[in-house]
């Protein structure tokens, strides 16, 4: 998912219509916004993609200078109207819009120890389960009953927050995902990715660190810490494939650590070869590299159709495989008779590659050499990203050597996890550091290692 927010500007809906349309890659699923038009939040979502939401949305109508958005992919909650974001809380003495990125990993115990205490939950997001931890908390102001309802959760989050009076953003207390804060003149941005901040012209200020609570309002920025800081794990797939390669991901550029990947990759699973291809459009930075550190010449041997959208999150697998079909094309003039590098970015469920060994195959080339521009994925993520199970991933069922023979390739390699560390981390700072728990199993944040409700007040 993506989350953005404006504080202060006149045209606060407008850019976030901007903000979200610039992280539409983050989600498909939904989008929505929440303005603030003078002590009165109003919202326009729907389910679908940015632009089909905001077609019949009238700008002229969702005035004011305050504003979060959200655009969903449903990784967690179900695919519905109720789950789409921003969740907006209205009663008589206070109204509140949340929006999140990631995953409450104890969502589900604290869900059920809140309906056991009388309350009535209405949709399955998380975020309605951190809006009743807040309420529940008798502490005396916002910042302190948000910080008490935090501190009950584990997981990894960005979470923006708008009430009447002051936009809040918080980043989970390993920085797990990605929070920037942006200056427009006066108005303060913040979004999950810096791509947001160029196309409205905003200039990025600073990363929400771990465990920070910033709160945003007429008295300027105010920052406080509701957790210990813990060592920072930003998600390697951000770079691996989540992000746009124009977004700096915790100060470092995606692009340049994809790059960086594909050369590692080159040093550590060198392969003979006439020509290096990518697959569009994640994976062509790191085929650069990869041709760039082997000498090898890159070629564009796939294209792309760009009317089709992502295929990971089409919901089924026969539908995925539909999808890649739908959506990349050999250039046989260029693999006709080739050895061909195919690289990729990663292997999730393996339906890319199989499709794309078969399509290059097909066009006429000789032989396919698949090298994967990151570590196998063996296992599944709790933070938010759409591989939860075990038996979705090829990895974590195959050896290497099925895997290969299973995608038809004539060789196949993975970059090694240190390899994927050198092309992400700079210095080993606390600032500095990565989540590879989908590639090694070393979890930044256990399961069951959460906080139970405990006070009844
Ligand atoms: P597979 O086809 O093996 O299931 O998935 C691999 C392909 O999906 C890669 O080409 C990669 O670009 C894309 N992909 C990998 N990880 C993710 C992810 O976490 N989310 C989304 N939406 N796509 C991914
Ligand atoms: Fe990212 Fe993998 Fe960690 Fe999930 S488990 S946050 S996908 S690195
Ligand atoms: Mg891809």
């Amino acid at each position: 998912c993506g989350i953005f927010g404006v504080w202060d500007h006149p045209r606060a809906a407008e850019l976030t219509y901007y903000g979200l349309h610039s992280m539409q890659h983050r989600g498909q699923d939904g989008a929505g916004l929440v303005v603030n038009s003078g002590r009165r939040l109003r919202a326009h979502k729907g389910l679908g993609l940015v632009n089909d939401v905001f077609q019949d949305a009238s700008f002229q109508e969702l005035t004011g200078s305050a504003a979060i958005g959200h655009v969903r992919n449903a990784t967690e909650g179900s695919h519905t109207y109720e789950n789409v974001q921003p969740l907006l809380f209205q009663s008589q003495t206070e109204s509140m819009a949340l929006a999140h990125n990631g995953n409450l990993i104890n969502a589900d115990s604290l869900r059920t120890e809140l309906e056991h205490e009388g309350s009535i939950l209405q949709t399955s997001s998380d975020m309605e389960v951190l809006a009743h931890l807040m309420k529940k908390s008798s502490m005396e102001t916002n910042e302190t009953s948000i910080a008490d309802a935090l501190n009950q959760t584990t997981g990894a989050y960005g979470i923006l927050m708008m009430t009447d009076d002051t936009l809040y953003a918080a980043l989970d207390p390993n920085g797990i995902r990605p929070l920037s804060i942006g200056r427009l003149g006066d108005a303060y941005v913040v979004a999950s990715e810096s791509c947001a901040f160029d196309q409205i012209g905003a200039v990025f200020e600073r990363d929400v660190l771990p465990g920070e609570l910033v709160a945003i309002n007429d008295d300027g920025v105010q920052s406080s810490r509701f957790a210990i800081r813990g060592q920072r794990k930003m998600c390697s797939m951000e770079y691996v494939y989540l992000s746009r390669p124009d977004s700096d991901v915790n100060t470092v550029n995606v692009h340049a650590s994809r790059k960086q990947m594909g050369k590692e990759l080159a040093k550590e699973s060198p392969a003979n070869a006439d020509i290096v291809v990518g697959v569009p459009d994640s994976s062509i930075s790191a085929a650069i590299g990869f041709a760039e550190a082997s000498g090898l010449p890159y070629e564009m041997g796939i294209i792309k159709n760009r009317y089709v959208g992502r295929t990971f999150i089409q919901p089924t697998q026969d539908l995925r495989e539909q999808g890649v079909k739908m959506k990349l094309a050999p250039v046989r003039g260029m693999v006709a008779g080739k050895r061909v590098v195919m690289v990729d970015d990663s292997i999730v469920r393996g339906t890319t590659s199989k499709r794309i060994v078969d399509m290059l195959k097909h066009a006429g080339a000789s032989e396919v050499h698949v090298r994967i521009a990151s570590p196998p994925i063996q296992h599944p993520c709790w933070y938010g990203i759409d591989m939860s199970t075990y038996r979705e991933l090829i990895a974590a069922n195959y050896t290497l050597e099925a895997i290969g023979e299973l995608i038809g390739a004539n060789s196949l390699g993975f970059l090694s996890e240190p390899g994927l560390e050198k092309a992400i981390v700079k210095d080993k700072s606390l600032h500095q550091g990565i989540c590879t728990a989908c590639m090694t199993g070393d979890y930044p944040v256990a399961k069951g290692a959460e906080r139970v409700l405990t006070h009844k007040r």
